[in-house]
């Protein structure tokens, strides 16, 4: 498996792409403290190398974090809060309540039986989650999932599927797309230009680079 470390003002990004649909988990380390965002791992060796990169780190992994309810960001989170039971679960209500039903999380559309069984701790839009040495604030997207998290930090942010590197996320209706986009406008690109932009799939980009390159913006 691959993945892709970056170094931030007192954090760096680890990015691992995983499961069927190359979901982005992140392991965020900022001082002593580790973070770890969608645990869309599905097979063994892929929690074995996430494990592995959380225990090599030689920081302790304070919260587990879901964007949203999805299979592809939820199927590992089980395991991974068995192997390290001191973590916190963080995950916006409505999201964890999608991940407890196969139907509405998709694990069905993808041929799988997984229900999320971790307790979660409630998240909210305009709580702080503090790392290490940064704070994140927590805002809300609707529209691709009923209220996808989004972690803003001062130089980068973690956006799950509402934006992606020249897309955004999907929607089941005609209203929920007009509303994922109001919410990446007015939550996202509000933010400085170069704030870099960590996304549920595929490469990372920027504030600047979407405002400039995304045709849906
Ligand atoms: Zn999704």
């Amino acid at each position: 498996m691959e993945k892709f470390e970056e170094l931030l003002a007192n954090v760096s990004v680890t990015r691992i792409p995983v499961g069927r649909l190359s979901t982005n988990c992140y392991v965020v380390r900022s001082g002593t403290e580790l973070m770890l965002i969608d645990p869309g791992m599905t097979q063994n060796r892929e929690l074995e190398e996430v494990a592995t990169v959380i225990e090599s780190a030689n920081a302790r992994l304070r919260w587990v974090i879901c964007t949203h309810g999805h299979i592809d960001h939820i199927s590992g989170v089980d395991t991974i809060m068995k192997r390290f039971p001191y973590a916190t679960l963080l995950m916006d209500p409505k999201e964890a309540e999608l991940a407890r039903d196969p139907a509405t999380s998709y694990a069905v559309q993808l041929g799988s039986t997984y229900v999320m069984h971790a307790e979660a701790s409630p998240l909210a839009a305009g709580q702080e989650i503090s790392l290490g040495l940064i704070t994140y604030r927590v805002a809300t997207i609707v529209g691709h999932s009923p209220a996808s998290t989004v972690l803003i930090a001062q130089d980068h942010t973690f956006v799950g599927d509402t934006l992606f590197a020249g897309g955004v996320g999907r929607a089941a209706t005609r209203d929920a797309f007009e509303e994922l986009l109001d919410g990446i406008r007015k939550t996202l690109m509000v933010l400085p230009p170069v704030t870099r932009i960590f996304p549920g799939h595929g490469e990372p980009t920027s504030i600047s680079t979407e405002l400039t390159t995304n045709r849906w913006l």
